[in-house]
């Protein structure tokens, strides 16, 4: 048996006492006295009896030993500035945060929302409220007044921290005037607001509830705060998911047990240590932040990167020389950022020098063939696709290079990772599928490991009915992903479980079609839907941005690419999934995380109301898809 084999079987036929020498990795105020409580399933309560903090294992627990590290870099190319703090000074700054909040009236178990720029700030923010038992909960900087408001109304935070402005491509976004219609909006009113001023966009505080936080820092200059012990299930954050299918559900996480799955998977996942830097490019209002640009790497002793700006401003070289400049050993980001990069002329790659890269890790959403070959020419560096959500904080599928380096697969974020017992389920049985290259749901049995989301914050009745089933005798959980594991244990993701359709009864996976397309030496990017239809119940219908559009604005050019797409998917794929139509655009629809809105797409081709669309990226694209349906 292969060491990972062995050590995944640990995982699940040893539980406690493999989470039980997990729990080693951090420190406790008080040890545990139960590793796992699964009396009221799919409740699990991780490490009880034992009292931690995460500000204490991110930044404290490092004083003794590497105090002058550094910890966090800051990076704007927006403002044109960069910062890096140590841990001695990161522990300075969190206490006066930690101070700050205090002094606002925000008490254990309160909740602070966040509503920040990727700054040094927002991490200080988020790092504060767990040191003083606070739960943070972070929105996505820029999020529009509505979507804000229903956030507040929902956590009902004491306090937001927030400040004046953030920037993208060089263009001031202000938050404060968002941030003031949102609580006008929401029938809960935070009690106190700290903001940050940039000096980017005029503010107006308003008396009594808003605070400036340079005023408060000055006051608190010499805090000393020290950090609440709390139990380990006493809940760290509360955090929304991306909202690609609806209504976004708050993922409330506990403290020991996130700690723990933290610290194990900066260890077994990313092969990881003390002294290295790690750069996620991600947002602190996506789980990648919280889990990879603040906690994880803290947690490990690592210095971390939070960069603010756009991966090809002032040039696409821009992330490339950040890699050479601090010695980036892990690098973590999606996709689709690495498809905005394929665009731009590949020579800014070989400008810099990335040798201490050990591997790029991409998640989010599935990575292609052509693109992940393509970075991975490019870096000469693994590309490690893994699979995850914000529902379990840390990834289910990938590989763990730390326990035993494995080889990727193209397609395949990996294997089952250790604590998670992943089943595919039969959606027409509920069965349970046991053999190689067999499709069924993505599932994992109960209890989740450490780390996972342990409600719906402040619902546990749609925590239950959202995400389990039960097979006879057992439960469990449903990522609504659809997924096959080959012989050697490597999974495939195929796509939701809403992103199926069915033409003329046959069952078809709009990922399958989409890679036929995107295999076509002219398409860069493109996305699939089921359109209903009066004759075959559904038929695909696919939006595609050409890599090279100069040639596509007359009709008869635009023909021509559409029917040799066509025909490449009646040869790979077969006729029935033959789009209907292909229409060419500029850009297609996205959350602000990079996710495609199928959802609102397929609305669109059906003529129907698009629904919530808070969490898109750019309105415009949605436009263009309605005036090429008509
Ligand atoms: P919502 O649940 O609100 O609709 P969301 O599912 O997009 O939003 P996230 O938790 O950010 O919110 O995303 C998790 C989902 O992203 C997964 O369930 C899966 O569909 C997709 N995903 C993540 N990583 C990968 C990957 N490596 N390959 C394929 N799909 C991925
Ligand atoms: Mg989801």
């Amino acid at each position: 048996m292969s060491q990972y084999a062995d050590f995944y079987r640990q995982s699940i036929e040893q539980r406690d006492s493999f989470w039980s020498e997990q729990a080693q990795l951090v420190d406790w105020k008080t040890p545990p006295t139960q590793v796992c409580d699964y009396g009221n399933p799919p409740f699990a309560k991780w490490f009880v009896g034992g009292t931690t903090n995460l500000c204490h294992n991110a930044v404290d627990r490092h004083l003794a030993s590497r105090a002058g590290q550094t910890a966090l870099i800051a990076i704007s190319t927006e403002t044109e500035t960069e910062r890096a703090y140590s841990f001695a000074e990161l522990h300075i700054e969190v206490q006066r945060m930690a101070a700050s909040l205090l002094a606002m009236g925000v008490k254990k178990g309160d909740r602070v929302l966040i509503y920040m720029p990727m700054i040094a700030e927002a991490a200080f923010a988020m790092l504060a409220c767990v040191r003083i038992g606070a739960l943070h909960s972070v929105v996505f900087g820029g999020f529009a007044a509505g979507s804000l408001a229903s956030r507040i109304e929902d956590a009902e935070p004491v306090a937001v921290v927030s400040a004046d402005a953030g920037s993208r491509g060089g263009k001031v976004v202000p938050y404060k005037p968002l941030l003031d219609e949102a609580i006008a909006l929401s029938k809960h009113k935070p009690q106190a607001v700290l903001m940050v001023n940039r000096g980017l966009a005029p503010m107006h505080l308003q008396p009594g509830r808003d605070h400036d936080w340079a005023a408060l820092r000055a006051q608190h200059i010499n805090a000393v705060v020290p950090c609440e012990w709390v139990e380990s299930t006493h809940p760290s954050y509360t955090l929304y998911t991306s909202g690609t299918t609806g209504k976004p559900k708050g993922v409330q996480r506990d403290t020991g047990g996130y700690t723990v799955a933290l610290a194990a998977s900066m260890k077994h996942i990313f092969d990881a240590e003390a002294g290295q830097t790690f750069f996620a490019t991600s947002d602190i209002g996506w789980v990648v932040g919280h889990s990879y640009i603040v906690y994880g790497p803290l947690i490990a002793g690592m210095a971390t990167i939070m960069y603010e700006g756009l991966p090809t401003r002032p040039d696409a070289g821009v992330w490339w020389s950040i890699v050479e400049k601090y010695k980036v050993t892990h690098m973590f980001s999606a996709p689709t950022a690495v498809r905005v990069l394929k665009k731009q002329d590949p020579a800014y790659l070989s400008k810099y020098d990335v040798r201490s890269l050990k591997a790029l890790w991409l998640a989010g959403e599935p990575l292609d063939e052509p693109t992940a070959q393509w970075i991975s020419s490019a870096l000469q560096v693994p590309i490690i696709d893994n699979y995850w959500q914000t529902e379990t904080g840390w990834p289910i599928l990938t590989l763990a290079n730390g326990v035993e380096q494995q080889s990727t697969r193209f397609g395949s974020p990996g294997k089952a990772m250790y604590g998670y017992d992943v089943k595919l389920i039969d959606e027409s049985t509920g069965e349970e599928l046991t053999g190689a290259n067999q499709k069924g749901v993505v599932a994992i049995e109960g209890p989740l490991p450490p780390g996972c989301m342990q409600t719906v914050w402040r619902d546990d009745a749609r925590f239950v009915n959202t995400y389990w089933k039960s097979i006879p005798g057992r439960l469990i959980y449903s990522t609504f992903d659809w997924g096959i594991r080959d012989a050697d244990g490597y999974h495939f993701i195929l796509g939701r479980t809403d992103d199926v359709i069915n033409v003329a009864g046959h069952r078809l996976g709009t990922r399958e079609i989409e890679e036929s397309i995107a295999s076509h030496p002219n398409i860069a990017e493109v996305a699939v839907v089921g359109v209903a239809d009066s004759l075959k119940g559904q038929v695909a219908m696919a939006f595609a941005v050409a890599k090279d559009a100069t040639g596509l604005t007359d009709d008869a050019a635009r023909l021509t690419l559409e029917g040799e797409v066509m025909k490449q998917v009646d040869k790979q794929l077969g006729a029935v999934a033959r789009p209907s139509r292909v229409y060419f655009v500029t850009v297609l629809p996205k959350t602000r995380s990079g996710k495609l809105l199928r959802r609102a797409l397929q609305a669109v081709a059906e003529r129907r109301d698009p629904g919530d669309l808070t969490t898109m990226e750019d309105p415009a694209a949605l436009q263009q898809v309605k005036d090429l349906v008509g």
